[in-house]
């Protein structure tokens, strides 16, 4: 989660990277592309994206690619509908298969398009939950959470091996999704748990809602982390 002040920290510190540090105009024209770098980059972290994913293009999407090319490249290229409608996807597949790398894909999207975007994590919305929505970053993190045009909740189910049945989570997860289709606002979820878990899992108003308004997109196992893993032996030179 990020503050006003972070957001305005990176801004400065964002700025003087991209645009002063610009070796093609060092910030006197303004329309060199570092302007646009350099605001993409900044919604990009208020939107907490991970920063890992920024630049993903779909050239680089080679696992899982029938669903990509079936369902969230479409998806990209109908972001106005999306909007409209409050049409959103839920991601399924288990751990490392690339969720919140074609999450965050989805999201950059949005943001090049000129749309806001907010990610976060069940983890992390159950962590802010517990802190309490009266205190002010809290009811910050909140109102990001209903009002961006695009959001997206990963790791959804985590928290249910920790608790039983309904619980406290569970209104609030419910209390969002629903106030968003009202407003006609998209989500994204990404979870490890099955489709039908899934809807079964948080009750009936959230289980028509992923029904009815998210598009499954079922990912095939692959451990997309191991193809980092050796990307990152290629580029360092580990093990030769
Ligand atoms: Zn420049």
């Amino acid at each position: 989660m990020r503050t006003e002040a972070d957001v305005e920290e990176y801004r400065q510190r964002s700025y003087a990277a991209v645009v002063l540090g610009c070796k093609r105009c060092a910030g006197a024209d303004v329309e060199c592309g570092c302007f646009e770098r350099h605001s993409i980059a900044v919604s990009a972290y208020e939107a907490c994206v991970p920063r890992d994913f920024w630049n993903v293009r779909a050239s680089d999407i080679t696992h899982n690619k029938e669903v990509f090319d079936a369902v969230v490249r479409k998806y990209t290229e109908r972001l106005d509908t999306a909007l409209k409608k409050g049409y959103g996807l839920v991601f399924l597949g288990d751990n490392g298969v690339g969720k919140t790398y074609l999450i965050s894909y989805v999201l950059m999207k949005a943001i090049r398009a000129g749309r806001s975007a907010y990610y976060t994590t069940m983890p992390q919305l159950d962590h802010n939950i517990k802190r309490g929505f009266d205190k002010p970053e809290v009811e910050e993190h909140l109102s990001w959470l209903l009002t961006s045009d695009f959001l997206a909740i990963d790791e959804l189910g985590k928290e249910r091996f920790k608790s039983g049945k309904t619980s406290f989570m569970d209104t609030q997860i419910e209390r969002i999704l629903k106030q968003r289709c009202d407003d006609s606002l998209p989500v994204l979820l990404a979870t490890n748990l099955d489709h039908e878990a899934l809807i079964e899992s948080y009750g009936p108003t959230v289980g028509s809602i992923i029904a009815g308004k998210l598009q499954a997109v079922a990912m095939k196992p692959g451990d997309y982390r191991a193809k980092m893993a050796r990307e990152m032996s290629g580029d360092m030179g580990y093990g030769e």
